[in-house]
């Protein structure tokens, strides 16, 4: 859906929330406080009443979209937006787009984002797998003396991404921020909870996280990237390209992201390589932004930081 036929399809906030309601009971009403079917549509036709229980609710409880002052149509275009941002939307950019302030857009774009996580695909074929690390340069220091050389890769203080990706067109990807000296366990719990590994050949590359665990579960290539980048067409080349989109969305568009909210740029990032040549994007993720308890409730942006993102 471009951003047109979204307007077309969806002019009022009545029929914003029609479509939602049709998304989470398809043709059936329940209750969202006590799971009754005994419920009446108020004339309004914005919320609903529990026969039951005599109280009203909206069909926005529990979602992405609850408590919301912001028009549906705008969380709409919202999401179409990020959705289409491929290098990732700033909240600026938003608030603009939006016409808000930067604590509303902030604040949807998380919620979205929370829209966009548990995605629990499972992998099988030739999967590359990797890690990476994200995080700024520590400012320079007026005095030249006082500047130390940054380290760079796994010695920085930066925070570690893992991943598993398929190399075969529309191949999906998962990735996990990791806490350290964690990565070999969650490398491997991610190894058996996701990935058919008798149907499967695992390419690394000479990292010292691939134990010979991984050995016993799966047939595994190693690359020698001190020797070669790629030997009879074995490379790591897909998964470091997905490290690249992120590494260039997080420092073009969203700065300095505090470490509690990167799962949730990770999550949006995947979402969009998983959903790359979906042209049900925009409903499908309509469909798990109404699920139930799909979001982090209390994240709040950092009084008055700004370039949080
Ligand atoms: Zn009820």
């Amino acid at each position: 859906m471009n951003i047109h036929e979204i307007y077309k399809t969806f002019p009022t906030q009545k029929d914003c929330l029609n479509h939602l309601e049709y998304l989470r009971w398809k043709d059936e009403p329940v209750c969202v406080n006590c799971g009754s079917t005994n419920v009446t549509k108020f004339k309004s036709e914005l919320r609903w009443h529990c026969n039951d229980e005599n109280k009203s609710f909206s069909v926005l409880k529990d979602t992405i979209f609850e408590g919301t002052r912001l028009p549906l149509q705008k969380w709409f275009y919202a999401i179409h937006l990020m959705l289409s941002a491929k290098k990732g939307l700033s909240a600026m950019q938003l608030s603009r787009n939006l016409d808000v302030s930067w604590n509303t857009a902030w604040y949807t774009s998380m919620r979205i984002r929370c829209a966009m996580q548990d995605q629990s695909y499972i992998l099988e074929g030739i999967i590359q797998s990797d890690s990476t690390y994200i995080g700024g340069k520590p400012r320079k220091t007026n005095k030249k003396v006082d500047r130390i050389k940054h380290k760079r890769g796994k010695g920085a203080d930066k925070e570690q991404i893992i991943g598993y990706i398929e190399k075969k067109p529309n191949g999906k990807v998962i990735a996990k921020h990791v806490k350290k000296d964690t990565e070999t366990l969650e490398l491997l719990n991610l190894l058996k909870s996701n990935i058919k590994a008798d149907r499967s050949v695992l390419i690394t590359d000479e990292g010292k996280e691939y134990t010979q665990e991984f050995d016993k579960i799966i047939q595994r290539y190693m690359v020698k990237h001190k020797d070669e980048f790629s030997s009879y067409g074995l490379n790591t080349n897909t998964i470091e390209s997905f490290w690249a989109i992120i590494k260039r969305g997080i420092t073009g568009q969203y700065h300095h992201l505090s470490k509690r909210y990167l799962p949730f740029y990770i999550s949006e990032f995947a979402y969009r390589y998983n959903n790359r040549n979906n042209k049900q994007m925009f409903h499908d993720l309509l469909n798990e932004a109404v699920e139930d308890e799909k979001c982090f409730i209390n994240m709040k942006p950092k009084k008055g930081v700004k370039s949080e993102l």
